[in-house]
């Protein structure tokens, strides 16, 4: 478990001053602290909850996991966080199979075929928060958790941010920064409206232990109801993303164990055996969001605080690293030509760069979404179609596989360069 030292909480009533207050410190919130105060910012991290959360257990599987892509991992080594990761707990895939269920086509991306090591890892969330705490806690990143906001005011003579929390402690920032998720409570006291699509369903999570291997590959079949996934955990273990119809959200949760374990060996058709333990399961509704804007003066938005995706193609932190990574360049460059962190000309920077990146992919898994929906008609032949076609047509399909793996141009420094660190 991470220990939080004494040294970085802050416990005083006095009102203190900082370049950057993050408020949230999960994944991204944390890589965007760490990477700030390598680069000389005074940053504090506020985080609602306190860090026994985080991951605690070898033995134990936590429900919530991401498949991270190679741009992710460059950026987690550079901030120092990989090692931690590596120590605990993550498994690489090597390949991806794609199939409809009832249907002959299936599509397979493989690691081979574009001569990288693996697709990407799969790593437990609250294991990537818990390195990424670890470095913060080593470089001294000071945080308070446990606090609750109360207001939110940007002050445009002083060109500063004032937080007041609940339990009447104030800071100052020239830039704060929401990360405090998908129901970003920054974003809505900064009045940023919001974009929203309900999908009508829902993804219940967790791990499986099966008959079969998974052959170190992500498995996704297309279903009448929606995409059941086994993403590869570590040897005969998966974790699962079984998506249904909003309306069976509580009937899942409540299933038995024994009806639950029957229920995914048929959403698999049964691809990879019995199921022969389970661990805990969540369940999650799901919402396209857009945030109408990702930044004020003083104040800016990163990972799902600005933008959810439907978590099919697995990209949501991986564009928030992308946020986080493309933030922390754009405010070192201001840094060295003595700009305020804060201005809007600088924070507009890191707008233009993400918000397109951000709105493709939302975009490319609502056309996933729209394609793989139930039809008996034009959308079932074009559907086969493309399947045998990603087959058939390599390059393509090596496209697709480079541009989910190592993310779209241009790409922040931080998520390009592996092994080497940019913090010197
Ligand atoms: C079912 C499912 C599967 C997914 N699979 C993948 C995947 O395979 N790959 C992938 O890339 N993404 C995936 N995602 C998306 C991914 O989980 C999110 O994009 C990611 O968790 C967002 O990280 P974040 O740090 O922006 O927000 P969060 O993880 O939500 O963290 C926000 C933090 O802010 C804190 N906080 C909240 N409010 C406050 C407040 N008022 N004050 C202080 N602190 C606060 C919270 O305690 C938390 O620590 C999936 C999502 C779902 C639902």
């Amino acid at each position: 478990m991470s220990q939080i030292e004494e040294t970085n909480l802050i416990n005083t009533h006095e009102a203190q001053q900082f370049d950057v207050v993050v408020i949230g410190g999960g994944m991204v919130g944390a890589a965007c602290a760490l990477g700030l105060h390598k680069v000389g910012y005074k940053v504090l991290v506020i985080e609602r909850h306190p860090p026994t959360r985080l991951w605690f257990s070898a033995s134990d599987y936590s429900p919530r996991v991401s498949a991270l892509t190679r741009a992710s991992e460059n950026i987690l080594r550079n901030l120092g966080a990989w090692q931690g990761i590596q120590d605990r707990r993550l498994h690489p895939f090597v390949a991806m199979r794609i199939w409809e269920a009832n249907a002959d086509e299936e599509v397979v991306f493989e690691a081979q075929s574009v001569r990288e090591a693996n697709l990407g890892y799969v790593v437990e969330n609250n294991l990537i928060q818990s390195a990424i705490w670890d470095e913060m806690v080593k470089a001294e990143v000071a945080v308070m958790t446990g606090c609750e906001l109360s207001s939110l005011e940007y002050d445009d003579t002083l060109y500063k941010s004032k937080i007041v929390l609940q339990s009447g402690q104030t800071v100052f920032a020239d830039l704060v920064i929401g990360a405090d998720g998908a129901f970003s409570q920054v974003r809505q006291m900064a009045g940023i409206g919001l974009d929203q699509h309900d999908y009508a369903q829902c993804a219940v999570v967790g791990c499986v232990r099966t008959e079969g291997s998974h052959q170190d590959t992500c498995w996704q079949r297309y279903r009448e109801e929606g995409p059941f996934a086994f993403l590869a955990m570590e040897q005969n273990v998966s974790s699962i993303a079984w998506y249904l119809p909003i309306q069976k959200m509580q009937w899942a949760m409540g299933l038995s164990d024994e009806a639950y374990r029957d229920e995914i060996f048929k959403a698999s058709e049964g691809r990879l055996g019995r199921i022969v333990e389970t661990w805990e399961r969540a369940a999650f509704p799901l919402t396209r969001r857009h945030a109408q804007h990702y930044i004020q003066s003083g104040l800016v938005l990163v990972g799902d605080a600005a933008h959810t995706v439907h978590p099919q193609a697995g990209q949501g932190v991986n564009l928030g690293l992308l946020d986080a990574a493309s933030l922390v360049e754009v405010l070192t460059q201001a840094k060295e030509w003595r700009e305020r962190p804060g201005d809007f000309s600088v924070l507009r920077r890191y707008e233009r760069w993400r918000r397109g990146d951000n709105l493709v992919v939302q975009r490319a898994m609502e056309g996933f979404d729209w394609l793989f929906e139930p039809d008996r008609g034009v959308k079932d032949q074009i559907r086969g179609k493309l399947l045998s076609f990603g087959n058939i047509v390599k390059p393509a399909k090596n496209w697709l596989i480079k541009q989910a793996l190592n993310g779209r141009e241009p790409l922040p420094k931080l998520a390009k360069i592996q092994h080497v660190s940019l913090f010197k």
